[in-house]
C-alpha cells in the first residue's frame, strides 16, 4: 500500500483517479482548492479511512509524507482558465514548484498532468512528442498553455539538478462522467445543448479537430506511467489518436440523443488550435497503454451520467 497525493483530486480527472487508486489499495490524500473541483465528486470516497481530503491551495506550500504525488490541480478549460490568468499561471508554475519541493524531500515520484496545448496551433500534424508547438505567449491561452510548459522546464530542471524522479504525461482532450455541465468545453456544452433541444454553437467553421479519449482509458495510461521504470520520465502524449472535426461531433452528438437541435456557427474563438491528434507510439512501446474505448461509446455513458445529474 502506497501513500499518494492527488492534487486537483477533485475534479474531473482526478476524482476518477482517487477512485481508481482506492480500489487498487492505496491510501490517497486529495488537495483541493474547489476551484473549478467539487465535493460532489469524491462525497462517495468521504467514508472510506484510506481517503483523506484536505482544502488547499497548491500556490502555498504543503509538508506531508507520501510515496507519490500525481499533480493535477490547475484549472482546464478555456472558460475556465480563462477567468482569472494570473491566478492559472501561478497555480501551473508556483504550484509545480511547490509540488516538486514535496518531492524533493519525501522522494517521491511525481507526475505532471501537462496538455497537448503545449503544441499550441500545430504546424506538425500528428503531434509527435519531440515537435516543440507553436505556442503565443501572449494570446488569451497564453496563461494555461505557457504555464503547462514553464511547469515542464521545472519538472526537467528538478529532475537533473534535484534528482527528483518525474514522470510528465501530455493530455490531449479527455471527456467522460464528471465533467462540469458549465464548463465551456465542447463536448460538455454540445450534450447539454442537445439534451435540451438547443442550437449546438459551433465557434468558427468546425473543421477545426480533436481527438477525444474517455477518461477511464486516461486515468489507466496514467498509472501506468507512474508505476513504470523511474528511467521513463516522458513527456509522452497520452490521447485517443482518432481524429474528429467538430462538426462531425454535433452530428454524432444530435443522433446519440436524439435531440432536435440545430447546429449554428458562432464566431472563432482567438488562437483555436486548428488541428489536434496524437501520436502515442512512445506510450504504447513504453507503457503498453492504448485507449480501448472508442468515441460513440464514451459519449453514451458520458450522456447517461449527465441525464442523471439534469433530472437532480
Ligand atoms: P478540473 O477543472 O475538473 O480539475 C482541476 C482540479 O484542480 C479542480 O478540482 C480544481 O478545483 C483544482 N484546482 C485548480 N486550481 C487549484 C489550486 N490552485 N490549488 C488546488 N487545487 C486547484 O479539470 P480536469 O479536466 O480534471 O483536469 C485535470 C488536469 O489535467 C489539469 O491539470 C488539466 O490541465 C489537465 N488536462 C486535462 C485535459 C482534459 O481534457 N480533461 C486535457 C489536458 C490536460
Ligand atoms: N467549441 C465549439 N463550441 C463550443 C465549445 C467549443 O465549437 O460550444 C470548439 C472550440 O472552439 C475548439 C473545440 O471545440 O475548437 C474544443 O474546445 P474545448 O474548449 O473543449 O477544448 P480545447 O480547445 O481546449 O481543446
Amino acid at each position: 500500500m502506497k501513500k499518494i497525493l492527488v492534487t486537483g483530486g477533485a475534479g474531473f480527472l482526478g476524482s476518477h483517479l482517487c477512485e481508481k487508486l482506492l480500489a487498487k489499495g492505496h491510501e490517497v490524500i486529495c488537495l483541493d482548492n474547489y476551484f473549478t473541483g467539487s465535493k460532489r465528486n469524491i462525497v462517495h470516497l468521504m467514508g472510506n479511512p484510506y481517503f483523506e481530503a484536505i482544502r488547499h491551495d497548491i500556490c502555498e506550500p504543503i509538508d506531508l509524507e507520501v510515496d507519490q504525488i500525481y499533480n493535477l490541480a490547475c484549472p482546464a478549460s478555456p472558460v475556465h482558465y480563462q477567468y482569472d490568468p494570473i491566478k492559472t499561471v501561478n497555480t501551473s508554475v508556483v504550484g509545480a514548484v511547490n509540488m516538486l519541493e514535496l518531492a524533493s524531500r519525501t522522494g517521491a515520484k511525481i507526475l505532471q498532468a501537462s496538455t497537448s496545448e503545449v503544441y499550441g496551433d500545430p504546424q506538425v500534424h500528428p503531434q509527435p512528442e519531440n515537435y516543440w508547438g507553436n505556442v503565443n505567449p501572449i494570446g488569451i491561452r497564453s496563461c494555461y498553455d505557457e504555464g503547462k510548459r514553464c511547469a515542464e522546464t521545472l519538472f526537467f530542471d528538478y529532475h537533473r539538478q534535484n534528482k527528483v524522479k518525474i514522470k510528465v504525461v501530455r493530455i490531449f482532450n479527455t471527456y467522460g462522467p464528471r465533467m462540469m455541465p458549465d464548463d465551456g468545453r465542447v463536448i460538455s456544452n454540445f450534450i447539454m445543448q442537445a439534451l435540451h433541444n438547443k442550437d449546438i454553437t459551433i465557434y468558427g467553421s468546425g473543421t477545426q479537430t480533436r481527438s477525444f479519449c474517455y477518461c477511464d482509458d486516461m486515468i489507466d495510461g496514467f498509472i501506468k506511467m507512474m508505476e513504470s521504470d523511474d528511467s521513463i520520465t516522458g513527456p509522452i502524449n497520452l490521447g485517443n489518436p482518432h481524429e474528429f472535426t467538430i462538426r462531425q461531433l454535433a452530428e454524432m452528438l444530435v443522433e446519440l440523443c436524439g435531440s432536435h437541435s440545430h447546429i449554428i456557427h458562432e464566431a472563432a474563438v482567438q488562437d483555436d488550435p486548428q488541428q489536434r491528434q496524437p501520436v502515442i507510439s512512445k506510450a504504447k512501446e513504453l507503457l503498453n497503454w492504448e485507449p480501448s474505448i472508442q468515441l460513440r461509446e464514451g459519449l453514451e455513458k458520458t450522456i447517461a451520467y449527465f441525464k442523471h445529474t439534469n433530472t437532480k
